[in-house]
């Protein structure tokens, strides 16, 4: 086997698959009220090509790890049957989906029987009213019955992820974070990165890292000593406090603006329509479902994925005055 690896000496070994560009929320940090035009049906890979790319990047490129999102992974019919696809590999990947949470109540169990080992559940605000101004839907029930399913189903340890914005939901964090640890959650929060559909990103606007840790502050966080190898969340323990499986409390923030962890990436995206991205900031992409549908060999699939990953740079570029952010928006790349 050869590995996904890149000029600065970085194995990619964490996947990233996008099952759809559509969403049920309208996270207004994400896309716009109306939408955005969606992938024509014809260009999405179908489940088929979706689970012969899994098991190309499991079987022969060194794949450990399959995250399932989108757009809103959940809505794509197939997911049950990818998911159980995917946990037949071998050797088998550890397998999770990135969610809003919506319908989760009843697809967890047969999730979890297809062998699905987590979930990442996005949830911006404990505040319903909020939640209608932030997602235009009136769904935070169900994003909260959601997470409660996750847990009965087992798929834990259950992460939230947040985006804090400043004037909208920024006064929340401690909140969140007793939610979270009321209820054996885990909080991670992510820094908002320029990768809206509608470039409206200010970097002035973005709530910091150390904004979020100085409203934590009445936890008294304390620093955690074990590895953060390649995970992009840098954690910090909460001293009193206990998770769901008894191990110390963490909350997690990802700072992918301001402490960027480029050097230690691990990851290589697969978007709906079957492009390889080395990076969430790419402005690149391979083809892959032109040679899929071209009869392309598994091992001539493999060696176009392993080129596309040699390309990736060094860093996201943020900061560079000549950064261009890219054309595709975080719910058509996979979040
Ligand atoms: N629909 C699923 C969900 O809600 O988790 C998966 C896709 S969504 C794009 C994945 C995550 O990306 C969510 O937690 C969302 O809050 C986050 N996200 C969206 N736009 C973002 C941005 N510009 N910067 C940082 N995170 C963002």
């Amino acid at each position: 086997m050869t590995v996904l690896a890149d000029r600065f000496g970085r194995i990619a070994t964490d996947l990233r698959v996008s099952l759809t560009d559509r969403c049920n929320l309208r996270c207004t940090y994400c896309m716009p009220a109306e939408g955005l035009a969606w992938m024509p049906q014809p260009q999405q890979l179908t489940d088929d090509e979706v689970k012969r790319l899994v098991r190309i990047a499991v079987e022969q490129l060194g794949v450990t790890e399959v995250r399932f999102t989108g757009g809103e992974p959940l809505i794509r019919r197939g997911l049950v049957s990818i998911i159980a696809e995917a946990a037949r590999l071998d050797p088998r990947p550890k397998l999770s989906v990135t969610t809003n949470g919506i319908g989760l109540d009843r697809i967890a169990a047969p999730l979890r029987d297809a062998g699905l080992d987590r979930v990442n559940v996005s949830l911006d605000t404990l505040d319903p009213a909020r939640f209608h101004t932030l997602t235009l839907r009136d769904r935070h029930a169900d994003v909260l019955t959601g997470l409660r399913a996750a847990v009965t189903a087992g798929l834990t340890p259950v992460k939230i992820n947040t985006v804090l914005m400043r004037g909208v939901n920024d006064d929340e964090a401690p909140a969140l974070l007793r939610f979270a640890l009321d209820h054996g959650y885990q909080l991670r929060f992510i820094e908002q990165m320029p990768l809206d559909a509608q470039h409206q990103w200010d970097r002035r606007e973005m709530v910091t890292a150390e904004e979020i840790l100085a409203a934590l502050a009445p936890f008294g966080l304390q620093p955690d000593n074990v590895s953060r190898g390649t995970a992009p969340a840098e954690t910090w323990l909460i001293p009193g406090h206990v998770d769901a499986a008894g191990e110390p409390a963490r909350v997690g923030v990802i700072a992918s603006v301001t402490r960027p962890f480029c050097g230690d990436c691990d990851r290589t995206r697969l978007t709906a329509d079957g492009q390889v991205r080395n990076c969430l900031f790419a402005t690149e992409e391979s083809d892959l479902r032109k040679l899929l549908r071209d009869g392309a060999t598994d091992s001539q699939i493999a060696d176009a994925w392993r080129v596309a990953m040699w390309g990736k740079r060094a860093g996201h570029g943020i900061d560079d005055p000549a950064f261009l952010q890219p054309v595709r928006p975080m719910s058509a790349i996979g979040g």
